[in-house]
């Protein structure tokens, strides 16, 4: 049986059964690996990175997407930064208001794959006709796109390899010219237990575009070292201050369920361990 370490920390891994492989290629952009795990079910790994799994995407995946959605309450038009996958997608799609979602993924070969191997990650959103496409370079479309959007989603991989420009002060900056004045832009920023760094090189580069920059949390488990931050950026500091009876009220409009998702974890999962205060803190 062979054994899959992720390669992500030195002196520290986790480690997965590689119970069967599926798909392994260098797609020219990064190097994809797609295989069973008797625990979390289809694995993908970009980069010797784990990038989401079956068993626990439903976490991730919920909350980069319903938090800003139900913040902002009427978004009609999303921009998702990578997000290969399909995960971010399906989930933008079930808000009935939203009428287009563009994504702007540099991989081809990620979304061909995981439509093929991780089918249950899109679950047919890539089809849907609100959907829009582009194979691209995330800051060079934000850089030269002259739309705008309500939200904006940053699903990407970590600062290193193709990823790495999607935490750039010239990424934030594109991101900021194409958002709505009222509009919500989120990223997934690592794990601060052990990438406080990237924490904080957020902080300096994100906060002097927006009025209101923080994070929020939630624990996923196959993204290892303890719970996993997601960067925030609005200009409209009462979108994050909303009262858990009116996401409750949005929540239920929506017709939206959920797995990990609730309106009181919405609104706690801004509430910040002291470490990751002090980090912030320390900008
Ligand atoms: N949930 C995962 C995480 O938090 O690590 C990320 C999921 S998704 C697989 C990451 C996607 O970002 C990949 O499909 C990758 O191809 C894409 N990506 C990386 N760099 C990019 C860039 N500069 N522009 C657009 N997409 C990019």
């Amino acid at each position: 049986m062979t054994q899959y370490a992720e390669q992500i920390y030195p002196g520290y891994a986790q480690q997965f059964s590689v119970d069967e492989v599926l798909f392994e290629m260098n797609t020219g952009h990064q190097q994809l690996l797609i295989f069973r795990n008797r625990h979390f079910g289809r694995v993908m790994a970009l980069d010797g990175i784990i990038q989401t799994t079956e068993r626990d995407e439903f976490i991730y995946h919920e909350m980069m997407v319903h938090v800003p959605l139900f913040a902002h309450g009427k978004a009609k038009r999303v921009l998702i930064i990578g997000g290969g996958d399909g995960g971010i997608l399906r989930e933008v799609l079930r808000h009935q208001s939203v009428e287009q979602v563009t994504q702007v993924e540099i991989d081809q070969a990620v979304i061909d794959l995981c439509r093929q191997h991780l089918p249950e990650h899109s679950q047919g959103a890539f089809d849907d006709p609100r959907a829009r496409i582009v194979i691209a370079d995330g800051i060079d479309f934000v850089a030269r796109c002259s739309e705008r959007f309500d939200i904006i989603i940053s699903d990407c991989t970590d600062p290193v390899g193709p990823g790495e420009v999607l935490f750039s002060s010239e990424f934030y900056a594109g991101c900021k010219r194409c958002l709505n004045p009222e509009g919500v832009f989120v990223a997934q920023n690592g794990v601060p237990f052990m990438q406080s760094e990237e924490l904080q090189t957020t902080c300096r580069r994100l906060g002097p575009y927006f009025i209101d920059q923080t994070f929020y949390c939630a624990a996923v488990p196959t993204y290892i070292g303890g719970v996993m931050a997601f960067a925030w950026g609005s200009d409209n500091s009462s979108l994050r201050k909303l009262s858990v009876s009116v996401l409750q009220e949005r929540f239920s409009q929506s017709g939206i369920t959920t797995r990990y998702y609730t309106p009181e974890l919405h609104q706690g999962a801004f509430a910040l361990p002291q470490y990751i205060q002090d980090s912030i803190a320390s900008v």
